[in-house]
C-alpha cells in the first residue's frame, strides 16, 4: 500500500471536512438571520453545557444539575419544534459529511481502538488497483505486440477464412491504431471486440 496515496487521500478528507463545516456555517448564519430565537437557544445551550460540566467537575450539586438538565431538555424541545415548523430536521444544524461513520476523518474509534474506516479502505484500494492497471499498460501495448505470434498460413477449414491469422490480426491492428489516432475526431466510431478468448 502506497504511503503517498494515503497521504493524498487524507489531505482530500481534510478538505472535505473543511467544506462540510464551512457549509454548516453558511446554513447556520442564514437560519439564525431568519429565526433569531434559534441563535439564542444555541447560545443558551452552549452556556448550560459549560455550566453542567463545571458542576460535574467541581461541586456535583445534584439539585443544580437537575435544574440545568431540565433547562437543556426544554430548550432542545423548543429548538426541535422551531426547526420542524420550518420543515427542517434536527440534523440541519450538523455538518453534512460524505461518510457519516467516520465524519470524513477516514478513521473510526471503537472499543478503545482506532481503525481505518471502510470508505478510506475502498478509496485506497481503487487507487492501488488503477495504478496496477496503468502499470500493465507499460507491458501490454502495441510496441510489444507480436504479429509473429499469429500463423501466416491460410487454414480455411479451421478459421473459415481466406486470410491467414497473421493477415487478419494485421488488419485488426490497423483498425485499432486508426481508432487511437483519430480518437478525438467526433466522426470516429467506437470499437467493439467480440468472440471467445482462447488459451493455448
Ligand atoms: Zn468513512
Amino acid at each position: 500500500m502506497s504511503n503517498n496515496n494515503l497521504k493524498a487521500l487524507l489531505r482530500e478528507y481534510e478538505q472535505k471536512r473543511i467544506l462540510a463545516i464551512t457549509d454548516l456555517e453558511h446554513r447556520k448564519n442564514k437560519l439564525y438571520n431568519e429565526n433569531p430565537r434559534l441563535e439564542q437557544i444555541d447560545k443558551e445551550l452552549n452556556s448550560l453545557a459549560f455550566r453542567t460540566t463545571k458542576q460535574l467537575l467541581e461541586k456535583n450539586d445534584e439539585n443544580l444539575l437537575n435544574t440545568l438538565n431540565a433547562k437543556i431538555k426544554k430548550l432542545k424541545i423548543e429548538k426541535h419544534n422551531i426547526l420542524k415548523s420550518i420543515g427542517k430536521d434536527d440534523d440541519f444544524l450538523e455538518p453534512y459529511y460524505d461518510c457519516p461513520i467516520c465524519k470524513d476523518t477516514g478513521y473510526v474509534f471503537s472499543n478503545y481502538k482506532t481503525t481505518m474506516c471502510n470508505c478510506l479502505k475502498q478509496k485506497l484500494f481503487d487507487l492501488e488497483f488503477n495504478k496496477s492497471n496503468i502499470y500493465n499498460l507499460k507491458k501490454y501495448n502495441f510496441e510489444n505486440f507480436l504479429l509473429t505470434y499469429y500463423s501466416n498460413v491460410v487454414d480455411k477449414n479451421k478459421y473459415n477464412s481466406n486470410f491467414s491469422p497473421r493477415e487478419n490480426i494485421e488488419n485488426i491492428k490497423k483498425i485499432a491504431m486508426n481508432f487511437i489516432n483519430n480518437f478525438d475526431d467526433p466522426n470516429t466510431k467506437n470499437l467493439l471486440f467480440t468472440g471467445n478468448t482462447r488459451f493455448r
